[in-house]
């Protein structure tokens, strides 16, 4: 597995150092707690700012999502430049036009917005420190392949010849009949075969700015040859395999012993075999790639210096160095908390282009050298905020805690115990009390197992205990401190909301690697949300569930919820997940990709730019195989059987035959 991130210690961009884990009594969260258990004629109504801090929403939403007057989400796809949308009215009316939920909305406007906000930031970044060169940034297309996608993408970065970069043969075909944009970059990583390499050489009759970098050192002697067979001069770039790391989930990308790039002395191989070859002059560019989402600042700044040094010394090599390309990595700020936390970062893409400006043009400055156009690969901080995933909450379960009826004459003694447990609960007891109710509850069970209680009593027993858990909780919500032992209470007594999505479709990484996303309800946003809950999703496996949310301090184990109204849906969305969910995502338990929606900002409202369907049950079930055709002649057989042998009526049959039929036609996920 890979390695866990530090938790629970999150410093601000000042450097302060926020408390580990645990929650101050000041925390939004725990003053909804306490309120709960205030009668309602007491505590004044719950207010949007209120929904606004427990959820974090300005945040981690900042300038895209708020909440409006009615308590609702809003989208303002441009960011600070105006024109806004109410998400649960888009959402109501995208059912009407029967598309169903899970939904996937992208906001193209939000794509443009995240071009423009990173290019905006090399350019200041350029004329403050008077750099004498350019940023063309280039998007990784393995970070969102989706052909709407990438094709907004290279339209709205035509201004800045903004490029894409591939990082396997499929992606460059992607890239090379989708990029277009004159004078844009495409950067060819990964690992390449000659065939690869020969469509990249052959690029550049096309016009194509195409640059072939080397991340194998196989991979120079397949370019050498390649290019003198076809009597092309390359762009050749190097990898190098910085020794300065990332840190957190991906830190492993970096380092001596990371799977891509060359490590110094194969650099040094890589220019000899150029040079001997007559195509030093085709080296060109120096690339790194630390990891993803890069948390901290520092890590930025230590890779840019040892990147600098090495572009330096390659020129004086004889390179005729021209671009330095820093790879991915910048960060999103998922909790919004502004920290070095896994699933925040501590700076700004202003802080972070200015760092990279600045250093790049120190180390140049010394050794009198021009500048190098700048590359960026910033995948996730283009493509995270564009996409938010809707869905709703198909039912809830709870803990049984109704308060218990008082004790019978000749109940059971472990009955007895319980309730005088429950009973006897107060302020200063109730950590004693949690270990004596877990324990009477522990050998009622043994007790049922050993035939010496009834499954009534067990029942009863089981109703008590929790019972004497809610008590606690409500006491424990009131301290200022929770005793570690009681930490997992809280969990334990959450509800459970399921919801109509599948985590390993939709959210892969949270499944797979822990990856906070922010969840939220999109409305009742000026209700307070009473309950504690954790996801469980529609498959039948026990990690289908989401238990770890976004927080201030740490991560949260149960979110605050509305209670459901029957009738009345409850939809939540989830946010900043449109980098490398969608293409991670998984058929586990068959449930397909969901249904997706583009959305643009016009001047009156919204325009629906694209409607992509999500995958039907007979393209679920052709991926194992599966014919639908063949599937349903064995129903009609097996029905027609049981027909003759009159174990079903003709009616019935027709209804099984029917649906059937007519499932193989819809969406994998409920209706609601
Ligand atoms: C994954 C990857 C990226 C994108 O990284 P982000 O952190 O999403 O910006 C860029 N370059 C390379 C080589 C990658 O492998």
């Amino acid at each position: 597995m890979l390695e866990q991130p530090e938790k629970g210690t999150k410093s601000l961009v000042d450097g302060s150092l926020k408390k580990d884990g645990k929650l101050e009594p000041t925390h939004p969260s725990l003053n909804a707690e306490k309120t709960v258990a205030v009668s309602p004629a007491e505590h004044s109504p719950w207010t949007i700012e209120q929904s606004e801090e427990l959820y974090r929403i300005n945040g981690w939403g900042d300038p895209y999502f708020s909440i409006n007057a009615a308590g609702h989400v809003t989208v303002s796809p441009r960011g600070d430049r105006g024109g806004s949308l109410d998400l649960y009215e888009l959402v109501n009316a995208l059912r009407q036009r029967n598309l169903n939920l899970p939904l996937l909305i992208r906001f193209s406007d939000i794509l443009e917005d995240r071009i423009e906000r990173l290019n905006a930031a090399f350019a200041k970044a350029i004329a403050r420190y008077n750099y004498g060169g350019v940023y063309k940034g280039v998007f990784p297309v393995k970070c969102n392949q989706q052909r709407h996608l990438v094709e907004d993408l290279v339209r709205f970065g035509r201004p800045h010849q903004f490029g894409l970069e591939a990082g396997s043969k499929p992606e460059l075909m992607i890239a090379l009949a989708t990029l277009k944009t004159p004078g844009a970059l495409l950067i060819c990583n990964g690992y390449k075969d000659r065939e690869y390499i020969e469509m990249a050489i052959l690029a550049q009759q096309l016009g194509r700015t195409a640059i072939v970098v080397l991340e194998q050192i196989e991979e120079v002697d397949i370019v050498i040859q390649a290019s003198s067979e076809l009597g092309i001069h390359p762009v050749v770039g190097v990898r190098a395999k910085l020794s300065s790391k990332g840190i957190g989930r991906w830190g492993t990308s970096a380092g001596d012993r990371a799977k891509f790039g060359l490590t110094i002395p194969e650099i040094l191989t890589t220019v000899e075999k150029l040079r001997a070859a007559g195509m030093l002059d085709s080296l060109q560019l120096l690339h790194y790639h630390i990891g993803s989402q890069i948390s901290s600042i520092a890590v930025v700044k230590d890779a840019i210096r040892e990147a600098s040094q090495i572009y330096v010394e390659l020129a004086k090599l004889g390179a005729t160095m021209k671009y330095l390309d820093v790879g991915g990595g910048l960060g999103v700020d998922y909790d919004g908390s502004k920290t070095n936390f896994y699933a925040s970062k501590n700076y700004n893409v202003q802080n972070y282009a200015n760092d990279i400006v600045a250093e790049v043009k120190e180390a140049c400055t010394e050794r009198k050298l021009p500048v190098p156009t700048l590359i960026s690969e910033s995948g996730r901080a283009i493509a995270s905020h564009q996409s938010v995933l809707v869905f709703d909450v198909l039912g809830t379960s709870d803990a049984p805690t109704s308060p218990p009826e008082s004790l019978q004459a000749g109940e059971h003694l472990i009955v007895q115990n319980l309730y005088e447990t429950y009973q006897s609960i107060s302020v200063e007891n109730y950590q004693e009390m949690y270990h004596d109710a877990t324990q009477f509850k522990e050998e009622a069970i043994s007790l049922f197992n050993f035939g010496y209680l009834s499954l009534p009593e067990r029942a009863r027993a089981e109703r008590l205990y929790w019972s004497c858990c809610e008590k606690i909780l409500n006491i424990v919500r009131q301290q200022e401190y929770v005793p570690d032992d009681l930490e997992d209470l809280e969990k334990i007594m959450a509800s459970i909301y399921y919801v109509n999505l599948s985590v390993f479709q939709s959210a892969p990484d949270s499944w797979a690697i822990d990856q906070l996303f922010p969840i939220m309800p999109i409305h009742r946003l000026t209700e307070e949300p009473t309950k504690r809950a954790t996801l469980a999703d529609l498959t039948c496996d026990s990690d289908g569930k989401i238990d770890q949310f976004i927080d201030l301090y740490d991560v949260k184990h149960v979110l605050e919820l509305h209670p459901i109204k029957p009738g009345d849906p409850y939809y939540l969305g989830m946010f900043l997940n449109g980098a490398y969910q969608e293409i991670m995502g998984n058929l586990h338990n068959l449930f397909g990709d969901t249904n997706a929606v583009h959305i643009a900002l016009t001047p009156n409202g919204y325009r629906i730019d694209h409607v992509v369907k999500g995958d039907t049950m007979t393209e679920v079930l052709g991926y194992v195989q599966y014919d639908s055709e063949d599937l349903v002649e064995s129903i009609r057989q097996q029905t027609e059987q049981a027909l003759q042998e009159k174990r079903i009526t003709l009616q019935e049959s027709q209804l099984l035959l029917q649906n059937y039929e007519r499932s193989l036609s819809r969406y994998t996920y409920l209706s609601a």
